[in-house]
């Protein structure tokens, strides 16, 4: 479904990420691990349009979108959960949802978010509730919400678990294994390198800009050098 060939990108003049390639198949997910710096949210802001490309290509579902515009990209079913969440937190859950479909018919806006309170009933008991009042938890499942709200075929999402409660990890988690179960193709960037092994069957891991290693989480489980990767590039 989505193939990175080679891609170079970042800021401008700057370069954040360099010669990075992987596969992603539909229906699959991947994990995309490495320590702070080393690339990871700028190669999923590529993928969504939101850096300056250096070189090489992205292809989603055979077609190359190196350079399409971002909301051609939501069109074509790639949606973001981004770092931060970057939430509406003065407009209510209902309102962000809103904002998420703002693209849809009055009726798909109505299924899809219906889907959204299916999954996270909590969403559904609070929608009158801005989403700056909501736990850290609650805001991440409305950022879901809001980007399952365009029907993504492929859904980006860069740290999901980071700084919730272990409690709303675990709903968090639930919710994309449910999501990955319906067919929902899945990139994970995570902090949590334990959880995102168990969660995705595939693994890049990215160190200065770089691919560091790229294969099932089962190889990544049992490759001791790339425990050394995480710790050396701790202490740089
Ligand atoms: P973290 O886990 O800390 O978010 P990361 O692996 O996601 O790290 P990136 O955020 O992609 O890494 O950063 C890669 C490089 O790009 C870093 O050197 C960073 O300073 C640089 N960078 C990130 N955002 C920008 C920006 N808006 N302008 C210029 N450089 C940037």
């Amino acid at each position: 479904m989505l193939r990175l060939e080679n891609l170079s990108c970042g800021y401008g003049p700057v370069v954040a990420v360099e010669d990075v390639s992987f596969d992603l198949p539909a229906h699959s997910s991947l994990a995309l691990l490495g320590p702070n710096g080393a690339g990871k949210t700028s190669t999923i802001m590529a993928i969504m349009g939101h850096t300056t490309i250096h070189g090489g290509r992205i292809l989603f579902n055979d077609q190359d979108i190196t350079r399409l515009p971002p909301v051609k990209r939501v069109d074509l079913g790639i949606a973001l959960v981004p770092e931060g969440r970057r939430l509406f937190t003065d407009l209510t859950v209902e309102e962000n949802l809103t904002v998420g479909g703002y693209r849809l018919s009055v009726q798909r806006d109505k299924i899809n978010r219906q889907r959204v309170y299916d999954l996270f009933p909590r969403l559904s008991d609070r929608r009158k509730q801005t989403a700056g009042s909501m736990s850290g938890g609650e805001q991440q499942m409305l950022a879901m919400g809001r980007a399952l709200m365009t029907e993504p075929k492929l859904l980006l999402i860069d740290e999901l678990s980071l700084g919730l409660m272990p409690k709303m990890v675990d709903l968090c988690f639930d919710a994309l294994a449910a999501l990955k179960q319906e067919g929902v193709t899945i990139l994970l960037v995570e902090q949590n390198t334990a959880r995102a092994l168990d969660f995705a069957e595939n693994v890049c891991v990215m160190t200065s800009g770089s691919l560091a290693f790229s294969g099932t989480s089962k190889q990544a489980k049992a490759d001791e050098n790339l425990f050394d990767v995480f710790i050396s590039a701790a202490h740089e």
